[in-house]
């Protein structure tokens, strides 16, 4: 559970305030869709009402509409070309597998994830993005960086 949704109004009104987009729904488990400076979140809630993320983003987001911590997905959202330019330079740098299990990202639904959390003060150039599945960036969570690499190694059979 990563927000109750009664508070997903509440939430809604502070990603507008802090300049996101909110975006229509496109499917019944969708509790809200949104478009900020760091790229598109979506909140999901499962038949028995369980809520989760599809990325960091909008548990980063979520944290800090919490605590109150100043927002780095904050501002106009950026053009979508710009994401998609950055997906395919790590297409070209790191394969189309995922970062953590090592399997085609095609087989589910992917994307680019921070290796050092924005919060944590990773910065969002290239060095520090990877393409993962959602659902494997979702095991990771907020784990330092050396944790997600054992993490990624246990995936892949290394260790
Ligand atoms: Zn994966």
């Amino acid at each position: 559970m990563i927000i109750e949704k009664k508070k997903i109004p509440n939430f809604t009104n502070w990603l507008q305030a802090g300049g996101a987009e909110i975006l229509p729904n496109t499917n019944p488990y969708e509790l809200l869709r949104f478009r900020c400076k760091n790229g598109t979140g979506v909140i999901y809630a499962n038949s028995a009402g369980k809520t989760s993320a599809s990325s960091t983003l909008v548990t980063e987001a979520i944290d800090c509409f919490r605590t109150q911590k100043s927002w780095k997905g904050k501002g106009k959202p950026t053009k979508r070309t710009k994401g998609s330019k950055s997906k395919r330079q790590l297409l070209d740098r790191d394969g189309d597998d995922c970062w953590y299990c090592g399997k085609p990202l095609q087989e589910k639904p992917y994307n680019t994830e921070h290796l050092i959390n924005i919060t944590c003060g990773g910065s969002d150039r290239l060095e520090n993005k990877v393409l993962t599945h959602v659902e494997c960036n979702e095991k990771a969570g907020h784990k330092p960086l050396h944790e997600k690499i054992l993490l990624r190694d246990r995936m892949r059979g290394y260790i």
